[in-house]
């Protein structure tokens, strides 16, 4: 499988831990071209996402897995979602202008201590009675790292620890997560299985930021535990996809009410739409736009198929 765009799984052999690793290229390049912010803000996104394709392949949650960071500062909202298949999209919004030297969650998005993080669980668009989980944290500390190491103990009940990195080329990103020592998989006994999950703690804390983007899967799994069994579990290939269509505009426009489109186009001449995921335009004039609110009846109709 290609370096690029991957994540992999593994399993420290006396099963006391999962570790997930990701490192992301192309897809970290594709996502940032249409996005706004500083440096600092655009490594917010950064982490946000390696973080989201981590969370999803271990969760094996069957839907779309949301990570958002709202706030009241320079920074407004950062989305990211991943779906089952690891395709991803995200977004950041902004309030205003950033200052080149704001940094970190705290300056950038917590400056009323209002900021949230949430992680909403969205079900596959076809599931009867369809209704997303969410669960919110306030924002605590400085990192999207210890913010997820804080909602994962807190929701999950799951000791975890995250790493994240990013450069302006690449993203990288390593978690470790404590098994239970209850399930009758190992035969290691309980003080074993906690000494491993402490010494495997203190060696993900040896790899710095530069090494964490840098280095690929295998190389980093070598340079980690290189005395310690791991199992590989699954590699699986990480994508950019929006999603976005002109079905699902047409959609949104109908959910605004026939006056306030009208109101657009005799305003604007036209309604032009951006996606804010993939900056894809989306225009319709008068004519469009017109047709939006008749085909709707042959739409519903279209629908009972
Ligand atoms: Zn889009």
């Amino acid at each position: 499988m290609s370096k690029q765009d991957c994540l992999n799984k593994f399993l420290l052999q006396d099963r006391s831990a999962r570790v997930i690793s990701v490192q992301l290229d192309s897809v970290w390049q594709t996502a940032q071209a249409n996005q706004p912010g500083s440096e600092a803000i655009r490594s917010l996104l950064g982490e946000l996402m390696a973080a989201a394709v981590m969370l999803s392949a271990n969760l094996k949650f069957d839907g779309s897995l949301l990570l958002q960071l709202q706030g009241n500062g320079v920074v407004k909202l950062i989305v990211v979602e991943c779906r089952q298949d690891l395709s991803i999209r995200a977004t950041i919004k902004l309030n205003h202008e950033p200052h080149a030297n704001e940094s970190g969650l705290q300056a950038l998005l917590n400056a009323d201590g209002q900021g949230r993080f949430s992680v909403i669980l969205n079900p596959p668009r076809d599931t009867p009675g369809r209704q997303p989980y969410q669960g919110i944290v306030p924002l605590t500390s400085n990192t999207v790292a210890e913010v997820l190491q804080d909602y994962m103990l807190q929701s999950e009940q799951l000791q975890t620890r995250i790493w994240l990195a990013t450069s302006d080329k690449r993203l990288g990103g390593l978690l470790l997560q404590r098994m239970p020592h209850d399930g009758g998989h190992t035969t290691a006994s309980a003080e074993s299985h906690s000494d491993s999950w402490g010494h495997a703690n203190a060696l993900c804390d040896t790899i710095d930021s530069n090494e964490l983007v840098q280095l690929d899967s295998d190389t980093l799994l070598h340079r980690l535990f290189w005395e310690t069994p791991v199992i590989g579990l699954e590699s699986a290939s990480v994508t950019w996809r929006c999603g976005c269509n002109r079905e699902r505009v047409a959609a949104m426009l109908r959910s605004l009410g026939k006056q306030e489109v009208e109101d657009i186009v005799a305003e604007q001449g036209q309604v032009e739409v951006t996606c804010e995921f993939c900056a894809t335009p989306y225009r319709f004039d008068a004519v469009d736009a017109e047709a939006l609110f008749k085909a709707v009846s042959a739409h519903n109709t279209d629908q009972l198929h």
